[in-house]
């Protein structure tokens, strides 16, 4: 049997395909791309492996186009990575290791970027002396500049002329230039330290220690340390070691936009490119910070949830900031997985310590803790000289409340800025309110497309849907019976509007998805908030993350409720979450913080818990709930979720997957099928069935057997359908 090579193919079926060497040019590599012939079309796949022999005759094996990388662009961890993800999320291989690449790259653009040379053909230098070439005076001046040199980089002739592109080009088609490609050389960077960091704190310097240790290996740690505890610092003596080995570092960060500070605190310390990867990147963007790590020219590789696939040789180190952060997670397109989760792994595979950093952390980490499996190192004190905030409840029942603020909030908000202190309102709803209520008739103004109300948006004069993005102008009386309609409840919006009147002289900055549309917009409130023009800041959960305002001394929390009562099992531990996360952006500098939450439950046991315990006190008792429940950590589950054009269609196919389980093995439970919360969205209906074990090995022997016959199924193909294991959002 010849040797063939196991290439992964973007499609959807869940196997690589076996092709021979390629005829004359050499093999390539384990990792690296290659072009094959698939039935009538030519793709770009990558190969994974070789083996002595295949399943499919002999005769019938093809050989390989071409070969496209003569360096892989996956290394062996790499590889071992995207098999370890195809095989625990059950989706197919191919699909998983198209995703691990920028497009350019699936495509089969070269890996390194190229320099571009051009120089005069031989019938370009007759054209030139023979003067037939006059009639263009652009072209003769690009051939002009050319015939004085051996040949010119794009660069330089960038530099030199400007428009030379278009005139090259012509000549080219006439034969009068040559242009060639060269993969670039990459000058060796250096990662020098621009500045040293403060003298570290007792516990930061044992957290230091702990993990430094532990560089050359594996090891799994979570740092778990109060905001504004230093973990940044923790980080930046990490890498700092890890650079000066020669090795680099990869840096997980859930929201690029929303942690610019983080950059710029990397910038600051340390004299070394940084690659930056993440979803505002246009493609052509994207590619060039791929090529940036996978050269190795940048030392530090800093992305979102993505970026866990990025190449980064020689890596010494990963770090997650803010692990417990849901965007870490991907819910939607072909692969769902959890970039947190695959760090460690991926640290694993290369031998590297991660990092797991956060001031909450996820149930899911704190139990790896308790179980052995993560070493925490605890930072329980500010750095600087900042106190942490003071908590305290304000019933939503027992005070007069307009706008949405109680009194006794709008008095403190008084105090605070008549002490020079700036103030930061948080309400996790953006836009004016969520309803528009007719005051005749009941009328409410609803989606047509979801099971979901129109949100106003006063100052663009729009109904907007914020499950599908549905848009209508806002109507000033009732659509059914013509009476005056009106504006019933609180978003950011109108928060702000009713701060203004309340403070008339106040300066007041607003931040959510309205207001930071494009790339600059979230810095422009940062910055008015960091210079003191700005003294109330109004936001959505952007607020919660990353901002470091030292004169913030007041937090409000304008509506705790939404998170107590809710079908998600996780929705208290991220109620928990964010309201820690808010609270830890008060009293930052050297004044303390005072946090008041608004709640009309106020003796519900998840915030009684949470203000005298604070988190630790509550991520006990969340988890003692869920081990008596049987939910994660203590029980595995896969979510088969779909959607429909018929409420009846969503369940049909669910309940034929159920059926083909009927008698699943023991220890596995199916849940299921049940209509989503919000059934209808963006005019398909949604359903979910759910798969649990208490044994991660059980759920996932169970779902190998499974889901080639649910993806068998008829009615699988009317629905669109996708798996999600370790899914964080259940309805
Ligand atoms: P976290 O990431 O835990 O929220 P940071 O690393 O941002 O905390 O630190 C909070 C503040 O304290 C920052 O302004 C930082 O510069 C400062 N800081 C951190 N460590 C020290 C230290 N050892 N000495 C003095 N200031 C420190
Ligand atoms: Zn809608």
């Amino acid at each position: 049997m010849p040797k063939v090579f196991r290439v992964a193919l973007d499609t959807p079926l869940r196997r690589l395909f076996d092709y021979l060497a390629p005829e004359g040019a050499g093999e390539p590599a384990v990792g690296a791309r290659v072009r094959v012939p698939f039935g009538r079309r030519r793709l770009v796949g990558l190969v994974m492996g070789t083996a002595g022999g295949s399943d499919v005759p002999a005769e019938r094996l093809k050989p390989i186009l071409e070969v496209l990388d003569r360096v892989p662009v996956l290394d062996p961890a790499a590889v071992a990575l995207l098999e370890w993800a195809s095989g625990y999320y059950h989706h197919p291989i191919g699909e998983v290791a198209a995703g691990a690449l920028p497009k350019a790259l699936r495509a089969g653009a070269p890996s390194a970027a190229l320099q571009e040379n051009w120089s005069l053909s031989r019938e370009g230098r007759e054209a030139l002396e023979s003067a037939a070439a006059r009639r263009a005076p652009r072209q003769l001046a690009v051939l002009t500049l050319l015939a004085g040199e051996d040949s010119m980089t794009a660069d330089a002739l960038d530099e030199r002329m400007r428009g030379w592109r278009e005139a090259a080009r012509a000549l080219l088609k006439r034969g009068w230039l040559d242009r060639t490609e060269v993969a670039q050389g990459r000058e060796p960077s250096t990662a020098g330290v621009r500045c040293a960091g403060p003298a570290l704190l007792e516990e930061q310097a044992q957290a230091v220690a702990k993990i430094g240790a532990a560089l050359g290996g594996y090891g799994a740690f979570v740092l778990h340390g109060i905001t504004g505890s230093g973990k940044t610092e923790v980080y930046l003596r990490l890498v700092e070691r890890v650079l000066g080995a020669g090795r680099r570092v990869l840096v997980l960060v859930p929201e690029i936009g929303l942690t610019p500070q983080l950059v710029g605190r990397f910038r600051e310390r340390f004299d070394t490119p940084l690659a930056v990867l993440h979803s505002g990147l246009t493609d052509h963007e994207r590619l060039l910070a791929w090529r940036e790590a996978f050269s190795g020219h940048a030392r530090v590789v800093l992305g979102t949830r993505s970026a866990v696939f990025a190449p980064v040789p020689d890596l010494g180190l990963i770090v997650v900031d803010e692990e417990h952060d849901s965007s870490f997670k991907q819910h939607e397109g072909a692969l769902r997985y959890s970039a947190r989760d695959l760090a460690v792994v991926r640290a694993h595979h290369a031998r590297v310590p991660v990092v797991l950093g956060s001031a909450t952390p996820s149930l899911e980490t704190l139990h790896n803790v308790t179980a052995g499996r993560y070493t925490r190192l605890r930072l329980l004190r500010r750095a600087a000289q900042a106190q942490p905030p003071v908590l305290k409840l304000i019933d939503l029942r027992s005070s007069a409340v307009r706008s949405g603020m109680a009194t006794p909030v709008v008095l403190a908000i008084q105090r605070h800025l008549t002490d020079d202190g700036q103030v930061l309102v948080f309400l996790n709803r953006r836009g004016y309110a969520p309803t528009l209520l007719c005051t005749g008739c009941g009328w409410v103004a609803p989606c047509g497309e979801c099971d979901a109300r129109l949100t106003v948006h006063q100052d663009a004069g729009r109904l907007r849907c914020h499950h599908c993005g549905a848009d209508a102008p806002l109507p000033t009386r009732c659509p059914v019976c013509g009476f005056e309609v009106k504006a019933v409840g609180q978003g950011t919006e109108r928060v702000e509007e009713a701060l203004q009147a309340l403070f008339p002289a106040v300066s007041i900055a607003r931040l959510d998805r309205d207001v930071v549309r494009k790339h600059g917009d979230m810095e422009a409130v940062v910055r008015r908030m960091s210079s003191g023009e700005a003294r109330i800041l109004v936001g959505t959960q952007m607020v919660t993350k990353g901002h470091d305002f030292p004169n913030v001394t007041l937090v409000v929390v304008l509506n705790a409720d939404q998170g107590l009562f809710s079908t998600d099992f996780r929705a208290p531990e991220r109620l928990a979450q964010t309201i820690v996360q808010v609270a830890g952006r008060a009293g930052r500098g050297a004044r303390a913080g005072e946090v008041l939450i608004q709640s009309s439950f106020p003796d519900h046991p998840l915030l009684t818990h949470l203000l005298a315990q604070g988190y630790d006190g509550f991520a006990e008792a969340a988890l003692a709930e869920r081990a008596q429940a049987s939910w994660p950590p203590f029980a595995r589950l896969a979510a088969l979720r779909d959607s429909a054009k018929t409420a009846e269609g969503a369940l049909t196919f669910l309940t034929e997957a159920r059926q083909l389980a009927v008698a699943p093995p023991r220890g596995v439970r199916l849940l299921g099928p049940v209509p989503a919360a919000m059934a209808r969205r963006a005019g398909r209906y949604h359903a979910q069935l759910l798969v649990e074990s208490p044994e991660r090995a059980r759920l996932h022997e169970f779902l190998d057997g499974w889901l080639p016959q649910v993806e068998q199924l008829k009615s699988a193909r009317a629905v669109r359908w996708s798996l999600d294991v370790d899914p964080i959002e259940l309805f």
